[in-house]
């Protein structure tokens, strides 16, 4: 009986295993290769500009060009781009099939949390100058404090003149930070929420301290825009026509004795715009055409120019359909698409918020989310079951090691990507992507194994979707 039963049990229940019970030597020797490249893109990739930029630089060295509407008839094979603004990409790989059988779609946005300079940044305060800022996205406030920081962004002058602006990444750079109550005098402080205890007008960021030596006003805010002034040539009205930010100055590394996991800021949704990114630019000639899109704007609800509402997506896929005679609707119709975003790993030390059975895990694999949203799933898409379907198919024939995934128990919050927007589009669409510790934090934590079977995900899906 007790045999019979454990045959049984092998039979009907569904096992879950964790993927270093699965893998093997040579594909954790590749799991380790992928994530080393990804460490790189991550290192570089810290704002939404500079992901798309060293995205294309990426394809571009794998046989990308530039797609402009000429109209030219496409073949299979064909390697093309469109760049949105500097702050989107989409990537594709022409398929034997025509458009009319549809596309696979791969989106992840490549936008994160971060401190967002005001257009009138600069001022001082008691012979110390700061920068006030704007968060963008969700951020718990008090985690920015205390914790170096970099200024990262674009300026672009009068002239039309663009001027990249990092400065904090190099080892002789300076760094910047938002200063912190002492423990000795907090205790008002610590009394507040900690939704209150740092307020978001209190998220000015120190940038210097030396007076000019003169009887004018603002002597600290003079020096430091005078070396502003001399290294990029700008004045203080230029940082009205600017998208400056503060992201956290931390290094990517390895975190764990075993190094399986690693530290970061920015997997949200890095991780997953790189999954994609390396998947579609080893795609060779698929059967339909392949589509990597790395959006922006979706920490904020993908509104925008550059957003995965913009009509810009749209745009470049018309003029791919146009080439072949074939109307955008159709394609939508036919084509299936992966919302390859983040969803939260479930953590030891916050067991309350998740439920356990069906939360991501670490090492668990790339997670797929049937629906995201709050409450009664509102705000979300929901992938048919259908869908849900073909990709056990497709992950069980490619070695792909996943997981099924909700954002937190019911009623406790939730969560919303991009899913929603390509399925308004009529695109049959899935939320996958890799579990996260921390997210949204300045130091958020992924697991090797699941960035690196996310990529086998989206890859193995833009070969057989
Ligand atoms: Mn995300
Ligand atoms: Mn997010």
């Amino acid at each position: 009986m007790a045999e019979k039963n454990s045959e049984l049990r092998d039979k009907l229940f569904y096992i879950q295993k964790n993927g270093y019970a699965i893998i093997d030597a040579n594909e954790r020797s590749l799991c380790e290769n992928y994530c080393e490249d990804y460490k790189s893109f991550l290192s570089i990739a810290k704002t939404e500009r500079e992901a798309v930029n060293e995205a294309v630089k990426i394809a571009s060295s794998a046989g990308f060009l530039e797609y402009k509407k000429t109209k030219t008839p496409l073949k299979a094979g064909d390697r093309l781009y469109r760049n949105i603004r500097g702050k989107a990409v989409m990537f594709a790989v022409v398929g034997k099939k025509p458009l009319s059988e549809g596309a696979v779609f791969s989106v992840a946005h490549v936008d994160s949390p971060r401190l967002d300079l005001k257009q009138l940044p600069m001022f001082e305060s008691d012979e110390l100058c700061y920068l006030k800022t704007h968060y963008y996205g969700g951020i718990k406030k008090y985690q920015w404090t205390a914790v170096p920081l970099e200024l990262r962004g674009t300026v672009v002058k009068k002239d039309g003149e663009a001027l990249h602006i990092s400065v904090g990444a190099d080892k002789d750079d300076p760094q910047f930070v938002i200063t912190d109550l002492l423990p000795h005098l907090g205790e008002e402080q610590m009394k507040k929420t900690m939704a209150e205890g740092i307020t978001g007008e209190g998220l000015n960021i120190l940038i210097g301290s030396i007076p000019q030596n003169d009887e004018g006003d603002d002597k600290v805010k003079l020096t430091v825009l005078s070396i502003i002034n001399e290294k990029y040539g700008i004045t203080e009205e230029d940082f009205v026509s600017a998208d400056l930010c503060a992201v956290p100055a931390f290094e990517v590394r390895d975190i764990g004795f075993d190094r399986s996991l690693i530290g970061g800021y920015g997997h949200d949704d890095r991780v997953c715009a790189f999954s994609s990114l390396k998947a579609v630019t080893e795609i060779k000639i698929p059967e339909k055409t392949a589509v990597c899109v790395l959006t922006d704007r979706e920490e904020t609800g993908s509104e925008g120019v550059t957003g995965m509402q913009s009509e810009a997506f749209d745009s470049f896929i018309e003029d791919l359909c146009v080439a072949g005679g074939v109307r955008l609707r159709d394609c939508y119709e036919n084509s299936v698409c992966i919302s390859a975003d983040v969803s939260n790993a479930f953590d030891p030390n916050f067991p309350d918020v998740s439920e356990k059975r069906n939360n991501a895990k670490i090492n668990y694999g790339v997670c797929l989310m049937k629906y995201t949203g709050s409450r009664g799933k509102s705000g979300s898409s929901d992938a048919g079951a259908e869908l849900v379907a073909e990709m056990r198919k497709i992950f069980a024939g490619n070695g792909v090691v996943w997981q099924m995934s909700e954002l937190g128990k019911v009623d406790k919050g939730g969560g919303g990507t991009v899913a929603k927007f390509t399925a308004n589009r009529n695109i049959a669409t899935i939320d996958a992507g890799v579990p996260v510790l921390s997210m949204h934090s300045p130091f958020e934590i992924v697991s090797k194994f699941d960035c690196y079977m996310t990529y086998k995900a989206v890859k193995a899906v833009f070969l057989q979707g």
